[in-house]
């Protein structure tokens, strides 16, 4: 492993995006450095591999990404968590709050069951809405969530309190 990488040194802040006033923390520089995307997936790896994760929930769509390279990794499976309207069978589904309106996460309704162990893999955590909503889901079908991964936080946004209150751990690679 490099040890010169620094994960949070591969991350981009884009000033003003999506809208004037907000800095967009940037994951593509990291997953174009092919020494930092195997640290951040081998960390991840090493944190879980003891844990009898069964299944990692990646939340669309950069939750994807690391979801899916780490379950590549561990050799488990991969739950899509999706936005309305992707997921081609009956699916169960989960509102949360947005600055401005709301959104939806959904899953499929047969894909986990109460022998799950569930990682939920996304690329940043800020406010937490979306990862309530993500594990809202996974335990309405019974199956436990172990945690929540993240590779950046935000934590003036307050999902880490957030996420306390719910009682779902969490962690988190690097922060701004
Ligand atoms: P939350 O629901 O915690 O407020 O927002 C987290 C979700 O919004 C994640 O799915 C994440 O991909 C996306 N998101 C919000 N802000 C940023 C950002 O600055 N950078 C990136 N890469 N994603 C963000």
């Amino acid at each position: 492993e490099s040890a010169t990488v620094d994960i949070r040194n591969s991350i981009g802040s884009i000033p003003d995006y999506p809208k004037p006033g907000i800095i967009f923390r940037d994951i593509t520089p990291l997953l174009q450095n092919p020494d930092a995307f195997r640290l951040t997936i081998n960390t991840l790896k090493q944190r879980y591999a003891e844990q009898g994760i069964t299944q990692i929930a990646a939340v669309e769509a950069r939750g994807f990404i690391f979801g899916s390279a780490l379950a590549y990794a561990m050799g488990c499976g991969v739950t899509l968590l999706r936005k309305p309207g992707k997921l081609p069978g009956k699916v169960t589904r989960q509102n949360y709050e947005l600055e401005y309106g709301s959104d939806e996460l959904q899953m499929h309704e047969n894909a986990l069951t109460e022998n799950d162990r569930v990682l939920i893999v996304d690329d940043l955590l800020a406010t937490g809405g979306t990862v309530i909503a993500a594990s809202q889901l996974i335990k309405s079908s019974g199956a436990d969530v172990v945690e929540a991964a993240f590779v950046v936080s935000l934590p003036e946004l307050g999902g880490e309190d957030k996420l306390q209150q719910a009682g779902v751990a969490c962690y988190t690679l690097c922060q701004f």
